[in-house]
C-alpha cells in the first residue's frame, strides 16, 4: 500500500504514522526525520537544511526532492511505503508523481488528518516534557497533579523550543499557504480520504484504519 500523510502540526500524524507502518508493514519516509539524521550526522545536506528548519522555514524544494527520490528508490519500498511530511508544496507534489511513475509505485490514498485551529493551539501551547524521564503532558488536557513537576518521577516540566504560540503561528502559515494547494491538487485525483482527528487517539486511529483497510491487498 502506498499512502501518504498530511495534516498541520499537531495533528497526530507521528502518532498515526507509527501505527499505520506497524500494521500495514510498510516503509515509513518521513522527510523531517531524514534532516533531523543529516544534521546530526553533521552530513553537507544537514547543514544545509538546518539554517531553514531552524527558523520553521520550509528546506528548498530541489534539496528536498532528491532526498526523498533517493529514498523511494530504496528496495524496502517496493512493498509499499508511508510518505509523512513530504511533499509540501506543488513542485513536491508534481516531483513525487514522475517518481513514482518512475518506480512503478504510485501513491494510492491520501489520509488527511482535520483538527480545527483552536484545538491545534492548545495542543501544542500546552504540550509539557520532563525533563528527566520524557512523559509528556498538556496543561489543558492532562495536566500534572502539581504544576510544572512530573507525576511519575517529580522531575521539571519543560515546554519544546518551537512548541509557542508565535512558531505555531508560522508553521501553519506554511500549512495554509504552501501546502493546502497540494491538497487541492491531489484531491482532483480523488484520492484523499479525510479523517476527524480532533478526537480521541484511539477513535482517530479507528477511523484512519477504515479509511485505509480497503486499499489492503
Ligand atoms: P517535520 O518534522 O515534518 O515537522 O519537519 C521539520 C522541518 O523539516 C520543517 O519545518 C522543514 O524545515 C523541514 N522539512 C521537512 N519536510 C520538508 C519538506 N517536504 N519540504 C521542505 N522542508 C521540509
Amino acid at each position: 500500500m502506498n499512502i501518504l500523510i498530511m495534516g498541520p502540526a499537531g495533528a497526530g500524524k507521528g502518532t498515526m504514522a507509527e501505527r499505520i507502518v506497524q500494521k500495514y508493514g510498510i516503509a515509513h519516509i518521513s522527510s523531517g526525520d531524514m534532516f533531523r539524521a543529516e544534521i546530526g550526522g553533521k552530513t553537507e545536506l544537514g547543514l544545509k537544511a538546518q539554517e531553514y528548519m531552524n527558523q520553521g522555514l520550509l528546506v528548498p524544494d530541489e534539496v528536498t526532492i532528491a532526498m526523498v527520490k533517493k529514498r523511494l528508490e530504496q528496495d524496502d519500498c517496493k512493498n509499499g511505503y508511508l510518505l509523512d511530511g513530504f511533499p509540501r508544496t506543488l513542485p513536491q507534489a508534481i516531483a513525487l508523481k514522475e517518481i513514482t511513475e518512475q518506480i512503478n509505485a504510485p501513491l494510492e490514498v491520501i489520509l488527511i488528518l482535520d483538527v480545527e485551529f483552536d484545538e491545534l493551539v492548545k495542543r501544542i501551547t500546552g504540550r509539557r516534557l520532563c525533563k528527566d524521564c520524557k512523559s509528556i503532558y498538556n496543561i489543558f488536557f492532562t495536566p500534572t497533579k502539581e504544576e510544572g513537576k512530573c507525576d511519575k518521577c517529580g522531575g521539571e516540566l519543560t515546554q519544546r523550543a518551537d512548541d509557542t504560540v508565535e512558531s505555531l503561528k508560522v508553521r501553519l502559515q506554511s500549512y495554509e499557504n504552501q501546502t493546502v494547494p497540494v491538497l487541492e491538487y491531489f484531491a482532483e485525483a480523488g484520492l484523499t480520504r479525510k479523517v476527524n482527528a480532533g478526537q480521541a487517539i484511539d477513535d482517530v486511529w479507528n477511523d484512519v484504519q477504515a479509511a485505509l483497510d480497503p486499499f489492503q491487498k
